[in-house]
């Protein structure tokens, strides 16, 4: 990757917007109770996060510390119980009022959600045709550019079944990008990959980040994935979730896999690797069992 692709203008179809004045995220005490039968369950407490415009914001912590219910409440799929989340300084969320899921703020799936009935390109083109947003052919163009700048052309003709699912995660993140969202949600993406094809991932989506600049919100269980991606690292308590500790990660972009062996990396690492473990062990002793 070199410099110059930080520096791009907005592709030909004007999809990728200057994203960097979009995509604020104010996250203020914000709590939730899970209320399953009458057994009360704090899944959040407190909890207050500001994520600039255009940061790549890695949230970490021990399974069940309520990561996914925060990308929940902000993706619009459940409420929160006190505080408010806003976005761009506008309410997005509070106790009186849950978010509408919406095309600003797109949730890439760990388990996939492409139509399988549908080629790469229909998958990417359906989105925004279907709301109405672009007429068929500008979408179709827009979604060939924005697959070729991801290195897909190979593959517009070819149903979901007929690739590998690293290349599938990579069509939903051209898939989300066609919505121009202000932010991506991305909840442990790569969980289930080995590390070669992680590294893979790692760097598309490094790729697109740099280029449109859009915010994104990245949950992980893996620290070296969170240290090589994130703006910031985010460390949660254990349950009821917290912000622990937040930990600026000041290396160099367009970074690539040569980070990995700079001392600043494994010292940013071992901070955020004693941090969780801390986290982890008091979650173990209070017996908390892996639920992710
Ligand atoms: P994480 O993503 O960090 O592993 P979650 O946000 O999924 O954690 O869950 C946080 C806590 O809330 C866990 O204790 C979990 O069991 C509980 N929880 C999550 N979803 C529900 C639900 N729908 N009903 C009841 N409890 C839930
Ligand atoms: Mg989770």
């Amino acid at each position: 990757m070199t410099n110059t692709q930080h520096k791009s203008p907005p592709n030909a179809s004007g999809l990728i917007s200057d994203a960097k004045t979009a995509g604020k995220i104010s996250i203020r005490n914000v709590s939730k109770t899970y209320d399953p039968d009458g057994v009360n369950v704090l899944a959040l407490d407190d909890c207050s996060l500001e994520i600039q415009a255009g940061e790549f914001c890695v949230i970490v912590g021990p399974s069940g510390c309520g990561k996914t219910t925060l990308l929940n409440a902000i993706a619009g799929f459940h409420d929160i119980t006190s505080g408010q989340i806003d976005l761009d300084g506008e309410l997005l969320c509070s106790k009186d009022k849950q978010a509408e899921p919406g095309a600003d703020r797109i949730v890439v799936f760990q388990q996939g959600a492409l139509f399988p009935w549908y080629t790469v390109l229909e998958n990417v083109v359906f989105g925004p045709s279907v709301q109405g947003k672009m007429s068929g052919p500008k979408a179709k163009k827009a979604a060939e550019d924005i697959l070729a700048q991801m290195g897909l052309q190979g593959i517009l003709h070819s149903y979901p079944s007929e690739i590998s699912s690293g290349m599938r995660r990579r069509v939903e993140i051209a898939r989300a990008m066609m919505n121009d969202p202000k932010i991506l949600l991305m909840d442990e993406p790569y969980r289930a990959m080995d590390a070669l094809t992680k590294t893979i991932m790692h760097k598309n989506l490094l790729d697109v980040y740099d280029r449109s600049g859009k915010t994104v919100f990245f949950i992980t269980h893996d620290l070296e994935e969170a240290i090589f991606l994130g703006t910031r690292v985010v460390v949660m308590t254990t349950r009821p979730g917290k912000i622990k500790k937040i930990i600026d990660v000041d290396l160099p972009r367009p970074r690539d896999f040569r980070i990995l062996a700079s001392e600043h990396y494994l010292e940013l690492k071992k901070e955020a690797i004693e941090s969780v473990h801390e986290e982890a062990k008091k979650a173990f002793e209070a017996g908390e069992r892996e639920l992710a």
